[in-house]
């Protein structure tokens, strides 16, 4: 069944602690906020709308940079009237399905989806529930109460409805008031809502200590990839090279249709081949003539930003040199910082090494001069 999808992103999430809102924190190097939108993607939602601050409007282009199905639009001072702005940015009509998200859930699914949507079928609205397994206390300090668990259950989101029906229930909503979820708005306007079975996984980021848990489970949804990558290019006239992003004078210069870097080229095929995405050729064709003397760094922002719309990050990454001249000792501290640059990492995670082949082969012979790169990735699984 196809359905749309309202994330709400505009809260500022004050429990969390300092820093920026819970939505745009970065869980395993990706900001929550794209965590919700790829999994409602990847369930099969038709359109994603996310609910942002109206300053925010700048971050979601950047946080959801690569994706496609989505668009961001401004909320409202309140979490309903933000309901509501993202249900007027909807292009589909009153029976469509569909579901409103916190984007502070970022575990959300395809089983999560596929079991409201096969609820949503016999009821006016679809929720999911957990029991509640702890004693619930009323007090103040001092507990007043013991409060009877007995029909209690956590309501989760995302939360489904038909577009219409919902639509017609905020209308009825008394001014004044504030729904603190969608499934209230249904219920007080004397819908039905099915309750279908939760997950621990959909839990609400809320508390500083929610984001460590939430990083520790997201490790069992990524999987880590290698590329390796090899290149040569051929001396030839000239008083300099280019080499690991760096301009190193020499007596001779590289032949290459670009500025022939090797080192940059040889870690773009590395960052392709982790994500399985070709080679530098395929990207770049040789026979094409824009590509001629550009700068590699283009490339290897290329193969980055491959990694990125599969929402993916790199690791680390190691470059061999191989080469008798020149010197590359003097010049490997000033290539970490420009090549860590390039792949957004810390300079800790960028190695660059250099060895000789011994006078031994074309690199021993100085005809030439190569480059091997190894990066790993990480990306969803
Ligand atoms: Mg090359």
């Amino acid at each position: 069944m196809s359905f749309s999808a309202v994330i709400v992103a505009a809260g500022e999430g004050l429990r969390a602690g300092p820093g920026e809102p819970k939505a745009w924190r970065a869980l395993a190097g990706r900001p929550i906020v794209r965590w919700s939108v790829e999994g409602l993607l990847a369930a099969g939602a038709g359109e994603v709308v996310v609910v942002v601050a109206s300053d925010r409007l700048g971050s979601a282009d950047d946080a959801l940079a690569g994706l496609s199905g989505w668009k961001a639009v401004a909320g409202g001072g309140t979490r309903a009237e933000s309901v509501l702005a993202g249900l007027a940015a909807l292009r589909t009509g009153p029976d469509q399905a569909v579901l409103i998200h916190d984007a502070a859930r970022p575990f959300v699914g395809k089983a999560h989806v596929d079991r409201l949507l096969a609820a949503l079928d016999l009821a006016d609205g679809a929720i999911p529930t957990l029991p509640v397994p702890d004693t619930l206390k009323r007090g103040d300090g001092v507990v007043g109460e013991t409060v009877s668990r007995d029909g209690l259950w956590r309501a989760q989101t995302p939360q489904a409805f038909r577009l219409g029906r919902l639509r017609a229930a905020y209308g009825a909503w008394p001014a004044g008031e504030e729904p603190t979820d969608d499934a209230s708005v249904m219920e007080r306007a004397g819908g039905r809502v099915a309750m279908v079975a939760g997950d621990p996984m959909l839990m609400k980021l809320t508390y500083p200590e929610d984001f460590m848990l939430a990083e520790q489970l997201s490790a069992g949804r990524r999987i880590v990839r290698m590329g390796q990558g090899i290149d040569a290019h051929r001396f030839g006239p000239g008083d300099a090279v280019w080499l690991g992003g760096v301009r190193i004078p020499h007596d001779m210069g590289l032949i290459g249709h670009s500025d022939a870097d090797c080192g940059l080229h040889a870690l773009t095929d590395a960052v392709l081949g982790a994500i399985a995405d070709g080679d530098i050729g395929e990207h770049f064709p040789p026979s094409d003539p824009q590509w001629k003397g550009v700068s590699s760094d283009r490339f290897l922002l290329h193969a980055v930003s491959r990694v990125a719309a599969k929402g993916g990050r790199i690791l680390n990454a190691d470059l061999t040199l191989i080469c008798e001249r020149p010197k590359i000792r003097p010049h490997r501290d000033a290539m970490r910082a420009r090549i860590a640059e390039l792949l957004g990492l810390p300079i800790d995670r960028m190695s660059v090494k250099a060895t000789t082949t011994e006078g031994m082969g074309f690199t021993g012979r100085e005809e030439g001069l190569m480059a091997q790169a190894v990066v790993a990735v990480e990306t969803p699984f």
